[in-house]
C-alpha cells in the first residue's frame, strides 16, 4: 500500500482556521447570522472553501439534514465506539505515525481517504490509496456509517491492539490547534501525551457503542 505526503490538501485549509482559533472564546459569534454564540457552540463545514464555520443553534439545524443541497455541512455531535481494529498492522505502519493516535476521514470533493496525525507543525497528512476507505469498510461494515467531511475516525494504538472511535471533525482540530501550542520534540513531550490522554479519556466518556449489525 503506497501512501503519498500530502503538504496541501483541503484539511490543511481547515487546520489554518483551528490555528488562528484554537478555542472558541466567550463573545464570539455564529459566523452565518452574527448572533453572538457561547464556548460551547456547533460548527458547520463549507465544503467549497473546506472551511470550519462557527454557528448558533438555529443556523446548525438549517444544514443537519443529509443529502442537502447547500455547500454546508453540519458537523453531527455523536460520538461512537467500535469493537476490533481499523487499520491491518501494516497500513499503520507505512502511516508512521510517531504519536500512536491518528484521525481518518473521507473528503468527498475528491473522493478521497485523508489520514492525519498531530504534530509540531498541527497536522501531518497523508493521503491514502483510492481503494483504502473501501477495503477498511469491508473488513468492518459498521464504519460505513461514518459521515464525509464533518466525521472522522479516531484510532490509537494500544499494547494490545487499538482502540477505534467515529468523533466529529471539529474535535479533532480543536485537538490539534492545543498541542501545537504544547508540543516539544519529535513526539510532543509529556505535555501534549498528557492532552492527548485526556482528550480520548473524553472521547470514551462520550462515546457510546456503535452499532455492529452489519459486521461479519
Ligand atoms: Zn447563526
Ligand atoms: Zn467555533
Amino acid at each position: 500500500m503506497i501512501l503519498q505526503g500530502r503538504p496541501s490538501s483541503p484539511a490543511a485549509s481547515l487546520l489554518r482556521i483551528s490555528r488562528r482559533r484554537p478555542a472558541p472564546v466567550a463573545g464570539e459569534r455564529c459566523e452565518m447570522c452574527a448572533e453572538p454564540v457561547g464556548h460551547e457552540h456547533a460548527h458547520v463545514v463549507n465544503l467549497d472553501g473546506r472551511a470550519l464555520m462557527c454557528t448558533c443553534r438555529p443556523c446548525y439545524l438549517l444544514f443537519g439534514e443529509e443529502g442537502a443541497r447547500q455547500n454546508y455541512r453540519a458537523v453531527p455531535e455523536r460520538y461512537l465506539s467500535f469493537e476490533g481494529t481499523a487499520l491491518d498492522e501494516r497500513t499503520w505502519d507505512e502511516l508512521q505515525i510517531p504519536v500512536g493516535l491518528a484521525f481518518l476521514f473521507r473528503n468527498s470533493v475528491q473522493d478521497r481517504t485523508i489520514a492525519f496525525y498531530p504534530g509540531p507543525a498541527g497536522a501531518t497528512e497523508s493521503e491514502l490509496p483510492l481503494d483504502a476507505w473501501d477495503t477498511i469498510v469491508g473488513s468492518h461494515p459498521g464504519l460505513a456509517v461514518l459521515r464525509p467531511d464533518v466525521e472522522a475516525l479516531l484510532v490509537r494504538r494500544t499494547q494490545d491492539g487499538q482502540d477505534c472511535h467515529l468523533v466529529p471533525i471539529d474535535a479533532c482540530y480543536h485537538l490539534v490547534g492545543r498541542l501545537r501550542t504544547v508540543w516539544r520534540g519529535f513526539d510532543g513531550g509529556r505535555e501534549a501525551h498528557e492532552a492527548m490522554n485526556a482528550f480520548f479519556s473524553d472521547v470514551q466518556r462520550r462515546s457510546r457503542p456503535a452499532d455492529m449489525a452489519g459486521a461479519p
